[in-house]
């Protein structure tokens, strides 16, 4: 017996038994396999893609996770980023962790500074 992942024009996913791949090929195209959400009987195998968007959402939870813990607990110093990492590495201010924004050329300079910064992933969720 062989299970497929199915989905019919509307995009509904289901899952079939099969006796073998060409009894799948058979039934199918002689309309004896139905979408059970709508009866459609056009139905395809679907692509392996539930496995991979599973990982993909597994990614974005651990990215939402760290933005509303960098969020949470550090400071938004907003457009003043590259000033406030500066003086606190330099020691002229609070040493605290800061979030912000800051310009392609500010995180460069940043950096040839070898001031320790992390970019932050960018909002996932729709609410945003
Ligand atoms: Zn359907």
């Amino acid at each position: 017996m062989i299970l497929y992942n199915l989905t019919c024009p509307s995009g509904h996913e289901f899952e079939a038994w099969f006796r073998t791949g060409d009894a799948y090929t058979e039934q199918a195209a002689s309309g004896a396999v139905s979408c059970p959400d709508c009866g459609a009987t056009e139905v395809r195998k679907a692509p392996m893609a539930p496995r991979l968007g599973k990982g993909v959402a597994k990614r974005q939870d651990a990215l939402a996770q760290l933005r509303e813990l960098v969020e949470s607990q550090f400071e938004n110093v907003g457009g003043n980023f590259a000033e406030t990492a500066r003086q606190i590495h330099y020691g002229e201010t609070e040493a605290r962790p800061i979030y912000g924004e800051a310009t392609a050329e500010e995180v460069k300079d940043l950096l040839d500074e070898e001031i320790p910064i992390l970019p932050l992933p960018i909002k996932v969720d729709s609410d945003a």
